[in-house]
């Protein structure tokens, strides 16, 4: 997002920003300065809605909510980026497989040419067309084959650097520590400290922690795929994401393993949660483009844990995973509730 006020218009909506900040009780770090800015210059309405329906159910705003509004509102050029580096290699794709079906069909007619040539210098009773006639066809058609090659391995060549570019732009767009970019959740570093946050806080009251383990990832990715398992975490991680909103926090704790923080929930009310993301998840269906194959056989397992008195992050998560444990032993697809 760029911000084009002028000087004065920038000042005047300082003068707005910093007192919202300080009543509602905003940390003025940058991320926020922005986001308060952007508030008070009204150019994006979506945040202001959102904002205001934060205050209204929190009183103030939390770190997290803010970091997230930030992500879709501000930076959302930049998330859009890793969008345009598909299309254009769709494009780039494309572009080459026409070149690729116009050498291959230049490829062929030379074939046949060689063909001919060899049939008529083969004929019997001496060749059937006037030597000269024979080479000047072969010479005009070696000199139209060999220039539509070069033309190929010149598009080729292009396409390896367009390629190089769109990888670093993908990169780039990708250096954002926190989130995984298959999933685009946050990561287990965000999970951590959210946790450490609410654990430590002193007056945040219980924490529940789901676990949740995909069943027998190995066996799908040796089944259909790499590729179609990193569809499957996708199609988690958004599960996870359209159940589980704010103040709750879902993220990719690693591989095939998701983590949902749910604050002022008891473990039961989790749990009956992380049920239905379990019927969710096993209700999933992937039809395979090649075989036309659906795909009915994604489950996952959770483990749900509430937060004691005297929890840090590592016990919390421990027990959670015992749970998550039990859920494998007892049969997978299932929910368990730590004792
Ligand atoms: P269990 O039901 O006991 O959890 O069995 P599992 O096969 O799911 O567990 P295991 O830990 O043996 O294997 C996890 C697999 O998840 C292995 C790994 O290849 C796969 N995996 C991890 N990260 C990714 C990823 O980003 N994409 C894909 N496609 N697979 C992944
Ligand atoms: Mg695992
Ligand atoms: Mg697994």
């Amino acid at each position: 997002m760029k911000f084009a006020e002028n000087t004065g218009q920038a000042a005047e909506y300082l003068r707005q920003a910093i007192p919202l900040m300080v009543k509602h009780n905003i940390p003025p770090n940058p991320l926020n300065y922005a986001l308060w800015y952007t508030y008070v210059s009204n150019r994006v309405p979506e945040l202001n809605q959102e904002l205001d329906k934060t205050l209204t159910t929190y009183g103030t705003c939390p770190n997290l909510v803010g970091e997230q509004m930030f992500r879709q509102h501000m930076i959302k050029d930049e998330v859009d980026s890793a969008e345009n580096v598909q299309a254009g290699l769709i494009a780039l794709v494309n572009d080459l497989h026409e070149h690729a079906s116009v050498t291959a069909e230049e490829t062929k007619n030379y074939s046949d040419t060689l063909q001919d040539s060899l049939e008529a210098l083969q004929a019997d009773g001496g060749p059937a067309l006037p030597l000269e006639s024979i080479i000047q066809t072969l010479a005009r058609k070696t000199q139209d084959i060999s220039d539509s090659t070069q033309r190929f391995q010149t598009r080729i060549d292009d396409a390896q650097s367009e390629i190089e570019s769109l990888k670093a732009e993908l990169e780039k767009t990708r250096q954002d520590a926190r989130v995984d970019p298959l999933t685009g959740l946050f990561n287990r570093r965000v999970f951590e400290t959210e946790l450490g946050t609410l654990l430590y806080s002193g007056n945040a009251g219980a924490v529940t922690l789901v676990m949740v383990d995909v069943d027998h990832f190995k066996k799908f990715n040796d089944t259909y795929g790499h590729l179609m398992g990193d569809k499957v975490l996708q199609y988690v991680g958004k599960l996870l994401r359209d159940f589980c909103p704010e103040p709750m926090l879902a993220v990719r704790y690693g591989g095939e393993e998701f983590a949902v923080i749910m604050p002022a929930l008891t473990a039961s009310k989790s749990a009956e949660l992380a049920n239905a993301l379990r019927e969710k998840i096993q209700a999933i269906r992937i039809k395979q483009k090649k075989s036309g194959e659906v795909i009915s056989s994604i489950t996952a397992s959770f483990g749900v844990a509430e937060s004691r008195q005297e929890d840090s992050i590592n016990t919390l998560i421990e027990r959670a995973d015992k749970a998550l444990y039990s859920a494998k032993e007892g049969g997978r697809n299932q929910v368990q509730i730590a004792p």
